[in-house]
């Protein structure tokens, strides 16, 4: 009997010609809050814009802290920006000869949007654009946030920037939420959260869980109003 082949031999493809594209980018810089991300990403709009490269700058709607029309930093740098509900609405926004015209697209907090992949996929892949996104890559419970780490497979380079723990000054890893709130998408600043090293962290995770036991003990042993 013929040994069956294991394998077909194909022809060698030919990579050059009519589906050569221009090459494009992605770039990812994560961290937790107070990391200075939306400081990183400026800086290399900036250069991009200073290499005479057509610059769109994005962030999320739903994030409104500073102001609508900007991005801003911590401490108090901005750069004009679409304020979007979602990405796809960038091409719309700006309409279809504008948006072949730009070369570069930077993406701050892009962890509150939900089509930041297919975006991706599209205007690096396809558009040929540079696409660099600053996103926070963890939630207070240091679990993956929004669709910021689906973008590592697609990325050409990831940064991941540290901040200063609030209580000890070492480098912080994580986003510590200071107060007892069990809502994910809780939008807030350094009234809410600090970063911390990871024995913070821990530590301050077990001060809240006792403080949330003391909270709901007190709740069941309150009088309803209508016994006094
Ligand atoms: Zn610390």
């Amino acid at each position: 009997m013929a040994a069956i082949k294991s394998s077909i031999a194909f022809p060698p493809i030919d990579l050059s010609g009519p589906f050569q594209r221009a090459s494009g980018e992605v770039h990812v810089i994560v961290g937790p809050m107070f990391a200075g991300k939306t400081t990183a990403l400026l800086r290399r709009v900036n250069a991009e814009g200073l290499k005479g490269r057509n610059v769109a700058m994005v962030k999320s709607s739903k994030d409104t802290r500073y102001a609508v029309d900007h991005v801003v930093t911590h401490d108090g740098s901005k750069f004009p920006c679409w304020a979007l509900p979602n990405l796809a609405s960038l091409r719309q926004k700006l309409g279809d000869d504008a948006y072949r015209k730009v070369d570069v697209i930077g993406i701050d907090e892009a962890q509150f949007f939900d089509d930041l992949y297919e975006f991706c996929c599209k205007a690096a892949d396809h558009d040929g654009k540079t696409v660099i996104i600053a996103g926070l890559d963890g939630d207070y419970l240091r679990k993956s946030f929004g669709s910021v780490l689906d973008i590592i497979p697609l990325a050409d380079t990831v940064t991941k920037l540290t901040a200063r723990c609030e209580l000890c000054g070492k480098k912080a890893f994580f986003t510590l939420r200071k107060i007892v709130e069990t809502q994910i998408h809780l939008i807030g600043g350094a009234d809410i959260y600090m970063p911390v090293c990871r024995q913070h962290y821990v530590n301050g995770q077990l001060v809240k869980e006792a403080t949330k036991n003391v909270l709901e003990s007190r709740k069941h042993f309150e009088v309803p109003a209508a016994m006094h």
